[in-house]
């Protein structure tokens, strides 16, 4: 039987999810999931100056928030930990000493700043640059010499010199570079800590990793790291590195797309389903013309070979749509509890008092015209404030004088004083029979009921807005806007 798939996702904590590791998390996750495979976390913190345990938080955060559970690794159980790299020294370590004891790699001494010369020199040679191997070739009076010293040093691979490393990407296919190209890798730095091509291969290895799939932007890594992998005795993953994400107008990802950390989404009142299924979306084709999955039928239809070798386009429109159409298909409970924390951050409702089944009365009439949960509180004000502010000019109907207008609303509110019951049918009867007895069209007599009862020309149907309200609220309403055009 082959081996259970396991594969990982190896954030850098930055303190917030990039979009683009959501997206490489969320294929690996699908990968897991399909195949009944292990999905893994682990946190590439070689850099351990740079990483706190809040950026870490706010990188799984990014992952909690889309619903990508990982079943092994930081923050769960498993047999292959530590999954934190900063606390793998010693692994690194060992790994190091025998690939230097088998002549795999080698002390440097040389300094930033003669290197800085002949990178400089073969920039303006015009060929790239290359360690020269200066310290592979000191004779052993100088090497003890260093070591006298105890000048500090790195550690580097001793890469192949002849033929190709060549390797099938489950993506790309068939995979060659020169072995001449490949650097003599730096793999251990002056302070003791392995850099993140010599990490990565050893706990790819130590955890078991079946299929590493990351973006295309590590193709050139995974070069440099099959020479490490072999030099180590390692079986060798499959790999998939999956499209880079571009702006529209082609240029790499970045913050001028509007948001490029998860947080941001969420901040901006995208939904986690939206965001999984636009981030679905970018770089594999379901096959068909179908646009709109969950978490669950993605798990189905996922597939590697559909992932496109092309650069995917980053539209955020189309997640503003995608957006939409997962507010209009969830339940008004759901979308009303997803709407509070905006609601109550614009100072819209207290979320602790709040009549949630108003609320939800509410948001089902707004639920049509939302895009993103940012636009509830602008939307469902008008039911929350203590009294609005109609325009007067808004108060009048078309075609009609202010007096006329007047009348009109004196009457509206008399009848509408003695409705037996309070529905938007019976208030529909009642405005259409008023709108007949003054010979004025529906529209005439509705849109300044309208501003009146909302402070706004454009709402949810008018009927319904005003049963919401209620007879209290509507009734108020209604009489302040007689005294704004009286006066
Ligand atoms: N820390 C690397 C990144 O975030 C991981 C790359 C890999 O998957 O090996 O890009």
């Amino acid at each position: 039987m082959a081996s259970p798939v396991r594969v990982r996702i190896a954030p850098s904590p930055t303190g917030n999810l990039h979009v683009g590791n959501a997206r490489t998390a969320l294929y690996n996750y699908l990968f897991a999931r399909q195949t009944d495979g292990v999905f893994i976390l682990r946190i590439d913190d070689t850099d351990a100056k740079r990483s706190s345990d809040e950026d870490i938080d706010g990188v799984i955060r990014g992952f909690r928030w889309l619903g990508l559970d990982w079943d092994e690794g930081y923050a769960a159980d498993g047999d292959y930990g530590p999954y934190r790299q900063s606390e793998r020294q010693d692994l690194y370590r060992s790994h190091m000493e025998k690939l230097l004891a088998e002549g795999h790699a080698y002390r440097c001494w040389c300094t930033p700043e003669e290197l800085d010369v002949l990178r400089k020199q073969a920039q303006r040679e015009r060929r790239p640059f290359r360690y020269p191997q200066t310290c592979l070739n000191l004779s052993a009076a100088e090497r003890s010499a260093h070591e006298r010293s105890g000048d500090p040093f790195v550690i580097r691979f001793l890469s192949p010199r002849e033929g190709s490393v060549d390797f099938v990407d489950l993506v790309r296919g068939d995979l060659s570079v020169e072995a001449a190209e490949l650097d003599d890798l730096v793999i251990v730095r002056t302070d003791g800590t392995p850099t993140y091509n010599f990490a990565s291969v050893i706990d790819d290895s130590l955890m078991k990793i079946t299929h590493v799939i990351r973006g295309a932007d590590h193709l050139y890594n995974t070069h440099r790291q099959l020479p490490i992998a072999q030099a180590l005795g390692f079986d060798l993953p499959a790999f998939a590195h999956l499209p880079l994400l571009t702006n529209p107008d082609r240029t790499k990802l970045g913050k001028r797309s509007g948001a490029v950390f998860v947080g941001d989404y969420a901040a901006q009142g995208y939904l986690p389903e939206a965001v999984v299924n636009f981030l679905a979306l970018l770089g594999w084709n379901p096959g068909d013309t179908q646009e709109i999955f969950s978490l669950d039928e993605l798990v189905e239809a996922f597939s590697l070979d559909r992932v496109n070798r092309a650069n995917a386009v980053f539209e955020l429109q189309k997640l503003f749509w995608l957006n939409g159409v997962y507010i209009r298909s969830m339940s008004v409970a759901d979308l009303t509890d997803r709407s509070i924390p905006f609601l109550a951050d614009a100072g819209t409702v207290d979320p602790d008092q709040v009549d949630l089944d108003y609320l939800r009365g509410a948001v089902a009439l707004e639920q049509e015209r939302l895009k993103t949960l940012t636009e509830a509180p602008a939307a469902l004000d008008f039911f929350f404030d203590a009294e609005v502010t109609p325009d007067p000019k808004h108060l009048v109907a078309k075609k009609q004088t202010p007096e006329a207008s007047l009348r009109a609303l004196e009457l509206v509110l008399t009848r509408l004083q003695a409705m037996p019951a309070w529905n938007h049918d019976s208030i529909e009867t009642c405005l259409r029979g008023i709108a007949a007895e003054l010979g004025w069209k529906a529209g005439q007599l509705f849109m300044p009921i309208r501003v009146a009862i909302t402070g706004k020309t454009a709402t949810p149907p008018l009927f319904e807005t005003m049963e919401v309200l209620g007879s209290t609220r509507t009734l108020a309403r209604v009489k302040s806007a007689i005294e704004v055009l009286a006066a």
